[in-house]
C-alpha cells in the first residue's frame, strides 16, 4: 500500500545497522553518564562519540527535505521517505540527536534554511548543521492558551536599532542544555494590527543576551527530559539588533505555520518508534513471566491488551504516512527576499 523509494530503504537499512551496533549496546552507558553528570543539562562524552561515528556512516540530517536539498549532502528526503527513519531513530529517546535529526533542532535548522538571510544562515544554520551547537524555538507562554499562537504576548519593540522584548516563555525544549546558543523567539510587534495573522514577528536571541533569564526546568509526566529539558524563561528588556528579525517584521505567524507543519510530523513518527519499541519489550516481558502455572502471554486479558496496543499503533502509523503523502504534495516554500 505505502512504497517507500529505493533511497529510504538504503537509509532504512544502513540505519538498523547502526542502531543494533552503537544505539542500543550504549542505551545503559548514556544513563549511566546521564545520572553522574555534575550538572543534569550537560553535553554528553558519548554523544559526540556516536555523532562522529553516524556522521561518517551517511546518517546526518536526515530529516532535510528535497526542497532544501542544497542544505544537505543526501540531496533530500520527502516527509514519507523520512517517516520510517524517524520511526526508527524514535526507538531510543536520545537517539534522534545522535543523527542531527533532535527537535527542537531540526525545525529550527528548517526555519533558518526556509527564512533565514545568508549573514544569519551563515552565523547559525553552518554550526547547526554540522552538529556544534544546538537551538531553542520559544513560542509557549504560561499566561495564555498557546495552541493558537495569535494569543501570544510577549512583547517586540522597535527602539532605534534594535528590538527589545518583555515577557516571558515556558516549555521551551533545549533551553537549559548546555550546547545551545541560540533561541528564536516569537512575540508581538504589532498587537493593534486588524489582521491577526500580522501582528507577530520572529527574533534570534543569543542565549548570553542580557535580560534574558533561565527561570526553572519544568517537567512533563513527571520527567525533566535531561539533559535538552523544557525550562521556563524571563524576557526583561532584551535587546537585539534589527537585523536580528527573521523574514521580516509581521511575518512571525507565517514562520510558525512552516516550522510546525513537518516539524509535528516529525514528533509523531518518532513517537511511533518508542510506542512500537515498548510493545517489543511488554511481548518480550510477557512470554519470560509466570502466573498460576501459564506465562503471561497466555492469559487472555493480556493477549487482548497487546493486540489493542498493535492496532492503535498500526493505525497511528498509517496516520502519519497518510499525512506525510498528503503534505509532500502541498508543502509551502517561502523564502527570503
Ligand atoms: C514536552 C514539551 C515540549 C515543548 N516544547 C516546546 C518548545 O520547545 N517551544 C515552545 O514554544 N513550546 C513548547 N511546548 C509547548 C507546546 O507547544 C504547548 O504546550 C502547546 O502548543 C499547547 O499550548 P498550551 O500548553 O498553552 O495549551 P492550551 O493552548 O492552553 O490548550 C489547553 C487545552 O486545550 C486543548 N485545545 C486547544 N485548542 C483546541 C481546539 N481547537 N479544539 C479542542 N481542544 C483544543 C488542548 O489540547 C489542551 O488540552 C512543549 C510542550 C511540551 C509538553
Amino acid at each position: 500500500m505505502f512504497e517507500f523509494s529505493e533511497k529510504s530503504l538504503r537509509y532504512q537499512a544502513l540505519l538498523n545497522v547502526f542502531m543494533e551496533q552503537h544505539i542500543y549496546p550504549n542505551e545503559e552507558a548514556y544513563t549511566e553518564q546521564l545520572h553522574t553528570a555534575e550538572n543534569r543539562y550537560s553535553y554528553l562524552p558519548l554523544m559526540d562519540e556516536l555523532k562522529t561515528k553516524a556522521r561518517a556512516a551517511g546518517l546526518w540530517n536526515l530529516f532535510i527535505p528535497p526542497s532544501l536539498a542544497e542544505f544537505s549532502d543526501h540531496g533530500g528526503l520527502s516527509n514519507f521517505d523520512y517517516a520510517p527513519l524517524a520511526e526508527t531513530m524514535g526507538r531510543v529517546l536520545w537517539s534522534p540527536e545522535v543523527f542531527n535529526c533532535n527537535a527542537p533542532d531540526t525545525g529550527n535548522m528548517e526555519v533558518f534554511m526556509k527564512y533565514a538571510t545568508p549573514a544569519q544562515q551563515a552565523q547559525w544554520l553552518t554550526p547547526l548543521l554540522a552538529g556544534d551547537i544546538r537551538s531553542s524555538y520559544a513560542m509557549t507562554e504560561p499566561q495564555v492558551a498557546s495552541s493558537d499562537a495569535t494569543n501570544i504576548e510577549l512583547r517586540i519593540e522597535r527602539d532605534g536599532d534594535e528590538w527589545v522584548l518583555n515577557g516571558r516563555k515556558w516549555f521551551i525544549t533545549g533551553a537549559l542544555y548546555e550546547r545551545t546558543r541560540i533561541f528564536i523567539v516569537m512575540g508581538k510587534s504589532d498587537p493593534d494590527n486588524p489582521s491577526r495573522h500580522l501582528q507577530q514577528t520572529q527574533v534570534l536571541v543569543p542565549k548570553d543576551t542580557p535580560g534574558l533569564r533561565l527561570l526553572r526546568p519544568l517537567t512533563t509526566l513527571g520527567y525533566d527530559d535531561a539533559p535538552l529539558g523544557h525550562a521556563e524563561l524571563v524576557f526583561d528588556n532584551v535587546r537585539v539588533p534589527l537585523e536580528n528579525v527573521l523574514l521580516g517584521e509581521g511575518r512571525g505567524f507565517e514562520i510558525a505555520q512552516g516550522r510546525l507543519g513537518p516539524g509535528r510530523i516529525h514528533h509523531c513518527m518518532r513517537l511511533i518508534g518508542a510506542a512500537q519499541r515498548s510493545l517489543e519489550l511488554a511481548c518480550q516481558r510477557v512470554a519470560s513471566r509466570t502466573t498460576f502455572g501459564r506465562t503471561l502471554s497466555q492469559h487472555q486479558s493480556v493477549r487482548e491488551d497487546i493486540a489493542r496496543c498493535f492496532s492503535e499503533i498500526e493505525m497511528a502509523r498509517l496516520l502519519v504516512l497518510k499525512t506525510c503523502k498528503k503534505w509532500t504534495r502541498w508543502a509551502p516554500r517561502a523564502r527570503w527576499t
